[in-house]
């Protein structure tokens, strides 16, 4: 092994979307800072993570400046619909529908990462930081407050290096959450996903399609094929992401106490296309489809967290912090929170600032707001989120709360509000109440339509078809009142017999 002589103020280990814009970010703080990037893969591959939403979308856009980036080699997405199925929708058409009438409002894309990652990569490499690619880290010693050590394999040697901090970025391998013993494994929400890119998946939008499925006519006037169309049954929901270039991205996520996985001795693939045949509208859609090669992904028990997020001398960022569930594409959103706050932990050190108080809060609020997040809106979701009624009352609610009370102020206040994840700040109670209140409802509907065997009754022939989202207070207002009165129908007629879950 050598003894490399530069120290370096940060290293960051994994030099995709959250390592890369946290070193970018860092080197725009402080140009002065000496920071090395460590990837191990010499090219990046495709990944999951392909649908931004509004948070994202203002990170990338507005602070990492990617706008022109973005709408010259990805697609704008035209945010989220819902296809609800059940024994008498036969195609898509038959199918009921959640979704926005028109074009999003508010910028939001679907991301090829193999493409973006790379981009991002470069920009902080060309504001200063050095690269190491391909190089792995093999070990990373950790020491409070004084120099951390870490050994890289290269070229088929090993290096020690020093840094005063280690940014993780390093995904699901956790690298110092695995080796420090702080990595959870979150058992309450069991959830897998396999995953796959396709070409040939049925385009939507072609006259074709519509002329044979006339229901999908007007008054719909929007893009279908660029939204993240989600397919939802009990107990799972699937992806339907179109990149640039025409491969479409197709996956699920399932919670197995709800809803089987094919067992047997059969690729990704077939076994995905197996699964979706269950969904009126998947058959059609997969029809022609064909899986490229090599591109097919399965991972069992997706979330967990850590129980340290920062210490003086090291911090987490993006996957390597933690991950929750991919509904409503969240991911990205997390590490724009995670990268923004480890930029402000280690300039709070870099100016002299006081370091404890702030890896305290930083610690404080990445705890709260997993935790919170998950009450909020995952626990017990997979029990209603393949049910039309339930569902067109929990989106409209989820995502109007999220346009009002997390999207708005950060474009109005900027990157002072992206270090603070979503619930983690006290006034964010009664809002976490409240929908950890009607998610629990609506959950204990779910289940109780269910075991009556009315799950699903008007999963065929409904289409609720809206003006869609905005920031203009009085309409998100008017969503979130109709929503309410929605469900409290739902809570009259059907939800007094329906116990909450304990
Ligand atoms: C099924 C599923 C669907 C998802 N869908 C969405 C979605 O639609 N929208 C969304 O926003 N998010 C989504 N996510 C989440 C999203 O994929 C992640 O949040 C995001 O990709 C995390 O990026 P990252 O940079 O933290 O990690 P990664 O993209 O995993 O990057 C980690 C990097 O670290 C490198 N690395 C690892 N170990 C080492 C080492 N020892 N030395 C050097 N380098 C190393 C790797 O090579 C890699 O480049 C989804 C996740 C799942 C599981």
């Amino acid at each position: 092994m050598t003894m490399e002589a530069v120290e370096y103020d940060v290293i960051v280990i994994g030099g995709a979307l959250s390592g890369a814009a946290t070193a970018l970010l860092l080197k725009r703080e402080d140009p002065s800072l000496r920071i090395l990037i460590i990837e191990k893969d010499a090219v990046f591959k495709r990944r999951v993570g392909e649908a931004t939403v509004e948070v994202s979308a203002y990170f990338m856009c507005r602070v990492l400046g990617l706008t022109r980036f973005l709408t010259q080699t990805q697609l704008v997405k035209n945010g989220l619909r819902f296809w609800f199925s059940n024994e008498s929708a036969a195609n898509p058409g038959e199918c009921s529908e959640v979704g926005g009438r028109y074009l999003s409002t508010v910028p939001s894309f679907l991301v090829d990462r193999a493409v973006l990652d790379e981009e991002v990569l470069r920009r902080a490499v060309a504001a200063g930081a050095e690269l190491m690619r391909p190089a792995t880290v093999v070990s990373a010693q950790l020491h409070e407050g004084a120099q951390q050590m870490l050994v890289v394999r290269s070229d088929g040697k090993e290096t020690s290096l020093q840094a005063r901090w280690i940014v993780d970025a390093s995904g699901v391998k956790c690298l110092l959450a695995r080796a420090n013993g702080w990595r959870r494994s979150f058992e309450e929400h069991p959830t897998l996903s396999a995953w796959a890119r396709w070409k040939d998946v049925a385009d939507w939008d072609c006259p074709d399609f519509v002329r044979r499925h006339p229901q999908l006519g007007s008054p719909f006037v929007g893009i279908r094929g660029t939204a993240t169309n989600h397919l939802v049954g009990y107990g799972w929901w699937a992806w339907f992401i179109a990149l640039k270039g025409g491969d479409t991205s197709v996956g699920v996520v399932i919670d197995p106490r709800r809803a089987s996985w094919p067992e047997g001795d059969m690729p990704i693939g077939e076994k995905l296309r197996i699964f979706l045949s269950r969904h009126a509208a998947a058959a059609e859609l997969l029809e022609q489809a064909k899986i490229v090669d090599g591109d097919s992904h399965f991972r069992r028990n997706l979330p967990y967290h850590s129980s340290v997020y920062a210490r003086d001398g090291a911090v987490l960022t993006g996957d390597a912090a933690a991950f929750l569930d991919p509904f409503y594409s969240p991911g990205m959103d997390w590490l724009a929170f995670s990268a923004t706050a480890a930029v402000r932990t280690i300039m709070t050190w870099r100016s002299g600032g006081d370091t404890a108080a702030a890896i305290e809060k930083h610690n404080r609020d990445f705890q709260t707001s997993y935790r919170r997040m998950y009450e909020a809106l995952y626990e017990n979701k997979y029990d209603y989120l393949g049910d039309y009624d339930l569902m067109c009352v929990a989106f409209r609610l989820d995502i109007a709360l999220y346009y009002l009370f997390v999207a708005r102020p950060i474009f109005r206040q900027g990157l002072a509000l992206l270090c603070f994840p979503p619930f983690s700040a006290r006034e964010a109670a009664p809002i976490f109440h409240l929908m950890k209140f009607y998610n629990r409802r609506l959950a204990a509907m779910g289940r109780a339509r269910h075991r009556s065997g009315r799950f699903g009754r008007n999963n065929n022939g409904r289409r609720h078809l809206f003006a869609g989202f905005n920031f203009h207070t009085p309409h998100l207002l008017k969503i979130i009142a109709s929503a309410m009165m929605s469900w409290l129908r739902l809570e009259l007629t059907e939800g007094w017999k329906a116990p909450t879950a304990k």
